[in-house]
């Protein structure tokens, strides 16, 4: 970092900023987390240099036979991670990861069935903007409105009706456990390959706090930056039958060159990943979730669904009579990170919403637990509803960040 501060102040001014405002506040965007130190090391090394196009063993460019490694060690350690028969590591993002699935397993023109982004779904699950809902004929499933659950029956009658190529579940925004089994069977009873986008919750299940999708799904992906803790990056796990497609759906379908570095940073993460102290973390970010949305309940925002089983927590704010979006601005004010959602069912345009989204695995990895939590919830609801107490709600900030500072020691 002194180099960089030599050579670039401007830049190294900014890293500077980025830490300070990570650590004056809270940051509770429910796709992001504090990476270890380690894996920060993987991601500025020397790996970033290496071109590397192709397989380990089957490269493009020599000089691959250290990247060649770092990229298997990263595949076996996923593979021990999650039981899974095969894992692709290259995927630039998640995004990229759907894209290769789609490659692997359709042609454009055919049938999806996905949830919809306005109940929790993502843009590459058949949004009209996206690759996805521009080149393939995306049938949507939803929540049901009285309990803002997954409607199973939906999702099997729409597929018998449709008969999709593929059927997608997981989500950005479902705060519940989603039943794979039932999913598998759905898939099975209409000849569809089944998709689990694992991106918000791979972390909790390599933590085992909540139930694995690899036993159910032709193809799981996944983000690595989310609550598995490591580099912004993508993964594919899959089935043996599916090992070549998959690849081939990466390189040379969809990418080139791999970031070696990130490849590297994610068998940093997976390692990680695999000791206990991991199960503990994954377990305390679950229960951590469920300790803020009973409290904000209490405090009087209602969570949709009634609350959640993952890391994440969706809040209608309707109650407090305001839109996600003065929610959303109201809690930055007060030194509070989280993003404005769409609820099921929602009147507002995606722009404006009548949610916000609030997610517990950073505030877990600064070791907050059910007692930081229930200070939380208080903090956000006074940050909504009452915009005159914001004073005090930063001090309430500031305290919390204090005693459980983000990346202590560095
Ligand atoms: N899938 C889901 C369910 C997501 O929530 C996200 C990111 O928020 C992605 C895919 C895309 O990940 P990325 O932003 O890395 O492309």
């Amino acid at each position: 970092f002194s180099r960089l501060e030599r050579q670039d102040p401007e830049v190294a001014q900014l890293l500077l900023d980025e830490v300070a405002r990570l650590r004056g506040g809270l940051q509770l965007i429910a796709g992001e987390n504090f990476t270890s130190p380690a894996v920060m090391a993987a991601l500025g090394s020397t790996l970033t240099n290496k071109y590397a196009e192709g397989y380990p063993g089957h490269r493009y460019y020599g000089g691959c036979e250290v990247v060649d490694q770092a990229e298997r060690l990263a595949i076996d350690r996923a593979k021990k991670l999650f039981r899974a028969d095969h894992a692709n590591v290259q995927p630039h993002t998640g995004a990229s990861a759907n894209f290769a699935a789609y490659a692997a397993l359709l042609r454009p023109g055919d049938t999806v069935l996905a949830m919809a982004l306005s109940h929790g779904g993502h843009l590459t699950h058949g949004s009209k903007v996206n690759f996805s809902g521009r080149w393939f004929d995306v049938v949507a499933y939803g929540v049901r409105r009285d309990n803002e659950l997954i409607d199973y029956d939906e999702v099997r009658d729409l597929a018998l009706m449709h008969r999709p190529k593929m059927i997608i579940c997981g989500a950005a925004t479902y705060s519940r456990l989603i039943d794979y089994a039932a999913f598998r069977g759905i898939a099975d009873e209409t000849g569809a390959w089944l998709l689990v986008d694992a991106a918000h919750t791979i972390g909790l299940m390599a933590g085992e706090a909540v139930p694995s999708a690899v036993p159910y799904a032709d193809v799981v992906t996944f983000t690595t930056h989310k609550t598995l803790r490591g580099p912004r990056g993508g993964a594919i796990l899959c089935t043996a039958e599916l090992a070549a497609r998959i690849d081939r759906a990466v390189f040379p379908f969809s990418q080139s060159g791999p970031l070696m570095h990130s490849v590297a940073a994610k068998a940093v993460a997976f390692g990680e990943a695999l000791r206990p102290e991991f199960r503990t973390y994954a377990a305390a970010v679950v229960e951590n979730a469920a300790a803020f949305a009973e409290a904000v309940a209490t405090e009087g925002l209602r969570p949709v669904s009634g609350g959640t089983d993952t890391h994440l927590v969706l809040l209608d704010v309707r109650g407090a009579g305001v839109t996600g979006a003065e929610a959303e601005g109201r809690c930055e004010e007060a030194a509070i990170t989280l993003n404005r959602n769409a609820i099921p069912y929602d009147p507002e345009p995606p722009t404006i919403t009548s949610g916000i989204r609030v997610g517990t695995a950073c505030v877990t990895t600064q070791g907050m637990g059910p007692g930081e939590m229930k200070e939380i919830a208080s903090a956000v609801v006074q940050a909504v509803c009452n915009p005159g107490a914001i004073t005090s709600v930063i001090e309430r900030v500031r305290a919390l960040t204090a005693t459980h500072p983000a990346y202590p020691g560095e």
